[in-house]
């Protein structure tokens, strides 16, 4: 438990998924900011060499372990980011991403509801689906297909939201709810299936750019280190700040827009192949970040060319280490 109740002190802090693209960053930058963290992932998606260089700290302790099981430890705060978030990983074993969601989403609450920690859940701008309102405002409810190959994960994150709001009602728990937007960066996966990774390692290996569809849909993308800040500040906001907060960058890009950068900055010679749209494909997606901008004061601060040049770096080297590099397809 924490040292003291302020915030600004040593805290104990529960990351579930903290193996993963977005945890590991994040249980990185705890650390950093003086606080004990515990790791928990069950290495679904995520790898051990993300958080390979947190394994000697003495604040970092790891646990392997699922959470659609019960968990009893003892936390000031948590974030529960454990889900999949990949398309082609969260529908390989849909029942089990509702249940990360559904039952994981319980599990954590009931430890909050225990240890009286403040909870923050992962939750997505899958919630709005393929949005009829765009930007997406955090007032709007959405567009989701509940019987779609995406819907394990959009409707699993979309009852782990209401179970956070039950939570509080009910149980009067402190809680916080982000909805993060397509966040890319270092760590993710070569085979995570995503485009920027695909793109990337496909540039880096001379392959052809896999565009789904004709590439005229759009995504905007948040470079990590911002979401984590982002992320931080929403856990730290005032006891009534409870979200949903949307947390994404909201500068627009076609995929094909995004190819093009990709093979531009990578130096590379591929083609673009282009393969059918997935099913229930969001046409268009966009942050209104005004909710965070005046409750938290945050906003993201870096270009997509300067997040992709570092990630590129990173994809570098990963490929020059040997890494297997296979991309991700549908
Ligand atoms: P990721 O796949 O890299 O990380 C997810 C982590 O959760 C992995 O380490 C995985 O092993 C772990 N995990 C999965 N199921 C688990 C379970 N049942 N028990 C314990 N651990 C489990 O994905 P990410 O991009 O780091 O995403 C992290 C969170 O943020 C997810 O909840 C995701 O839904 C959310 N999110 C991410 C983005 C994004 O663009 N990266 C966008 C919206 C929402
Ligand atoms: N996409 C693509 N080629 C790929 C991977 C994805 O054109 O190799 C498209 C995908 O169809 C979607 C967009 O890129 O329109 C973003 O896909 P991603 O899986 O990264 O995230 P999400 O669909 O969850 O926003």
């Amino acid at each position: 438990m924490a040292l003291s109740t302020d915030l600004g002190e040593r805290r104990s802090v529960l990351v579930t998924g903290g193996a993963g693209f977005l945890g590991s960053f994040l249980s990185e930058e705890l650390l950093g900011r003086g606080h004990d963290v515990l790791c928990v992932d069950n290495f679904y998606t995520g790898m051990k060499r993300n958080i390979e260089h947190l394994l000697d700290n003495p604040r970092f302790e790891l646990l392997r372990h699922d959470i659609t099981f019960p968990l009893s430890v003892e936390t000031d705060q948590i974030y529960n980011l454990a889900c999949p978030a990949s398309p082609i990983h969260y529908q390989y074993d849909p029942v089990q991403t509702t249940k990360t969601s559904v039952h994981g989403a319980i599990n954590m609450l009931d430890v909050a509801r225990r240890t009286k920690a403040r909870i923050l859940q992962a939750s997505t701008s899958e919630v709005y689906g393929d949005p009829t309102v765009h930007p997406q405002r955090e007032e709007y409810w959405g567009n989701v297909n509940p019987l779609g190959p995406r819907a394990c994960y959009d409707e699993g994150k979309r009852c782990a939201e209401t179970l956070f709001f039950d939570y509080r009602r009910q149980f009067g728990l402190s809680i916080k709810v982000a909805r993060i937007f397509n966040t890319y960066g270092p760590r993710m996966r070569p085979d995570d299936g995503r485009v920027i990774s695909n793109f990337v390692v496909q540039a880096l290996k001379g392959d052809p750019l896999t565009i789904y569809g004709d590439g005229s849909q759009t995504r905007s993308f948040c470079y990590v280190t911002d979401l984590i800040s982002g992320l931080i500040a929403l856990m730290d906001s005032d006891d009534e700040i409870t979200g949903p907060i949307n947390l994404g960058n909201p500068v627009e890009f076609t995929m094909r827009e995004l190819a093009d950068l990709i093979i531009d900055l990578s130096g590379s010679r591929s083609a673009i192949l282009h393969q059918p749209l997935p099913e229930d494909d969001p046409r268009q997606r966009s942050p209104d970040i005004a909710r965070a901008r005046e409750t938290l004061g945050w906003e993201p601060g870096i270009a997509l060319r300067d997040g992709l040049r570092t990630t590129i770096g990173y994809f570098e080297e990963l490929l020059s280490l040997g890494v297997n590099a296979g991309t991700g397809s549908q």
